[in-house]
Parts: C-alpha cells; structure tokens; sequence
C-alpha cells in the first residue's frame, strides 16, 4: 500500500468503529490488574490458565536464572544456547510423549516455523476453518498447496484428501482447543483420516496444554489417544512464560533446528523466561490435581452461576466461556459496561469470528476466587444487553 493512503485507511477502520489501542494494564496478581489511573479490574480476558505468572515458585526460579543474564545474547545454533531451554524441551517432550522438542520465541513463530521448514512446493496443507492466525500465516509462507475444510468437518476434509492429487507429503494442521469457541478438535476421526491417507497430524495446543485432560497434557490425553506427529503449543498460556515448542520426532526437531528459519536468524528467549516456563510446568507435572483441579472447579462454577444469572453461553469442555451477543456494537457495550464497573471481558468481532457472530470471551482460570467470580457475575448480570 502507499504511505500517502494511510490517513484514508485509518479513517475507514474508525468509520467501521474497529480502530484499536493498547490498553496499558499492570498484573498485580495473576487475577488482578491495575490500570495507569489506579483503577482495578478483575481480569477475565487472560491465558493465564493456571495462574502461573504469579507462582512464587515460578517468580524463584526467574529471579535464579537473571544470574545468568536477562537477554540471551543471540540466536541458539550461534550464543546464548542456555541451559533452561534444552532442559525445558526434554521435559516438554517427556509431558507431551514425544522424543524430542523444539523451543521457538513464540507461539506465533512456531506455527511459521514448522509449516515454513516441513511443507514446501508440491505438498498439500489441510487446514481447519477456524485455526489460529498463526497456522494460517504459516500456510501462506509455506509456498505448499492449501486447502482449507469447514470448521472440524470430517467427511469435508476426508472428500478434500481423497480427491486431492498429489506427490507430495500432506499435513493435517488443526488447534486443538479453538479459541474463540474453546471446542476441542476431533482427534479420532483427524487420526483415522490421517493414516488412511499417510499424512503428518499437526496439532496446536496453545489452548490445550494446561486446560485439558485430567493431567494437563491437552487434547491427546482428553481423548486418551497418541497419534499426534507434531504437537504444537505455547509457554505463554497455561505456562505462564513466553515462548513456543514443536514436539515430535528426533528426526523432525533435528530437521526444524537445522532448516526452521525462525528458530535460526532469531535470538533466543532468555534463561529467565525459559526458567520461568520450565519452573511451571514441574508445578503442573508434580501437583496437577492442584492446579487442573482448581481450574475445573472455577469453570464449573462459573458455568453454574452464569446459568443461574440467565446469561447464555456456548457449552464446552475448556475453559474458554463465548458469550455471543450477535451485534458488534452490542458486544462492545457489554464489555465496556462491565469494564467500567471493574470486570475486564473481551469483545471479539470480525473479522476474529464471523460477522454476526460477535462475542464476550470469557476466560475462567485457576487463580480467580470465588468472591471473584461472584463479583463478576454479578455485574454481568447487570449490565446485560439482550441482543440476540
Ligand atoms: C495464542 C496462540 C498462538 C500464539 O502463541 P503465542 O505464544 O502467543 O505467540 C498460536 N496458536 C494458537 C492456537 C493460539 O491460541
């Protein structure tokens, strides 16, 4: 686009009432934030899942590792290897029963990463509907073929593969959990479909991971199935880090480090992030009925209270809680109706979902109390808009 035809493009996003700020917001616990003005909100617009960013374990052990510098100083193949990361992914691959894991810098840049270095001219990407932007931009730089099946449709995908020639290898991509609607893929039918047609099942757990399956393990262990190639996932949600891994096979994680381009031009999270994340996650692996257990709980009862207050939310088993509103301009009323009264909620709308579909995306994590919740259903109720 020209430079000169940015004021008119900025005009139109503010036309559409779809101009966006950043909002400044200083966590003072993983359920707390306090604005610029001091004004605080009870948070339920965070992938803090487990409320891990605020676990004084996880704080100990990110002070121990700023010893060891607060950048890493370079990308991993060149400086700054630290040791938290090549611990982080023997036991990100142990969590996720994979051989082996790589380490990316972010979620984002690890769906780039494995579909940019895996899938090439001449192989065919399957990719869900709904997917995580990130799998879609990296569909786009993978220069392989692209076919995309309507959201978690079986047979459309299946009458996809079937009638997709190609010489090439073929990938299922899918989220595991999909963050706007918080469902959870259909593993046995993605795993039948790819062994009749030898393809590579990529799975993104960003959602998942910390959310799903009695230990946490996501949507492999909630469906009580291996059958997964490539596990996707993100230190930024239920680990409360930053940072993303690929879990798979040696010869995979061995071929990403080699050829993965944002693994290798890009200088690698710090020792403290990685320490913060790996800190986390033996949390979860030593107590997870602690933690996926409060998690649970909180959603179950978040789920009872909003039935109760007769506000309308999609059924699912994660907790992701859509309230859907319809209007865009209904949603964001809500949302900046119960901000004002100290409730921190996200109005998602196209072009996120689809028009008409505009929503509240609730999330309910392990950390939230139950005068917490109580608080916050309260003033959902009162500020509701009925629109649908
Ligand atoms: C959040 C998310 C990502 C991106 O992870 P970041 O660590 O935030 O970059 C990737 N995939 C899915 C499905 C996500 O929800």
């Amino acid at each position: 686009m020209k430079i000169s035809d940015i004021p008119k493009e900025l005009e139109e996003i503010r036309t559409e009432g779809r101009f966006r700020k950043v909002r400044d917001l200083r966590m003072i616990t993983a359920s707390r934030g306090v604005d610029r003005e001091g004004k605080e909100y009870i948070v339920f617009n965070s992938n803090d899942y487990l409320g891990m960013t605020h676990e004084k374990e996880v704080e100990e052990a990110v002070r121990n590792a700023i010893a060891y510098g607060t950048g890493s100083g370079g990308a991993r193949l060149t400086s700054g290897a630290v040791f938290e990361l090549s611990d982080l992914e023997k036991e990100i691959a142990a969590f996720k029963h994979k051989e082996d894991a790589v380490i990316f810098n972010t979620g984002y840049m690890t769906n780039l990463g494995v579909l940019y270095a895996l899938a090439g001219p001449g192989d065919v990407i399957f990719s869900d509907a709904l997917n995580h932007a990130s799998i879609v931009d990296g569909c786009r730089i993978s220069k392989a073929a692209v076919k995309v099946y309507p959201h978690s449709d079986m047979k459309a995908l299946e009458k996809l593969l079937h009638e997709t020639e190609t010489e090439g290898q073929r990938f299922i991509v899918t989220d595991g959990v999909f963050s706007m609607d918080g469902d959870v893929a259909d593993l046995p039918s993605l795993v039948k479909l790819k062994e009749i047609y030898n393809a590579c099942l990529i799975v993104d757990d960003a959602h998942a991971t910390g959310v799903i399956g009695e230990t946490g393990r996501g949507t492999a262990e909630y469906y009580h199935m291996e059958g997964i190639d490539i596990q996707v996932g993100t230190l930024s949600k239920s680990l409360g880090s930053e940072g993303g891994f690929a879990a798979a096979s040696r010869q995979i994680t061995d071929y990403l480090r080699n050829r993965s381009r944002p693994f290798i031009f890009s200088t690698s999270i710090s020792a403290a992030t990685g320490a913060a994340a790996l800190a986390a996650l033996r949390l979860l692996e030593r107590n997870p009925e602690t933690y996926m257990g409060a998690l649970r709980r909180n959603t179950g009862y978040m789920k009872e209270k909003l039935t109760e207050a007769n506000i309308p939310f999609l059924p699912g088993d994660t907790s992701i809680i859509p309230i859907v509103m319809g209007r865009e301009e209904a949603a964001m009323e809500y949302a900046a109706r119960c901000r004002e009264r100290g409730i921190l909620l996200s109005a998602i709308r196209p072009p996120s979902v689809p028009a008409g579909t505009s929503r509240i995306r609730l999330t309910v994590t392990a950390a939230h109390t139950r005068e917490e919740l109580d608080r916050a259903v309260k003033v959902m109720k009162e500020c509701f808009i009925e629109d649908c």
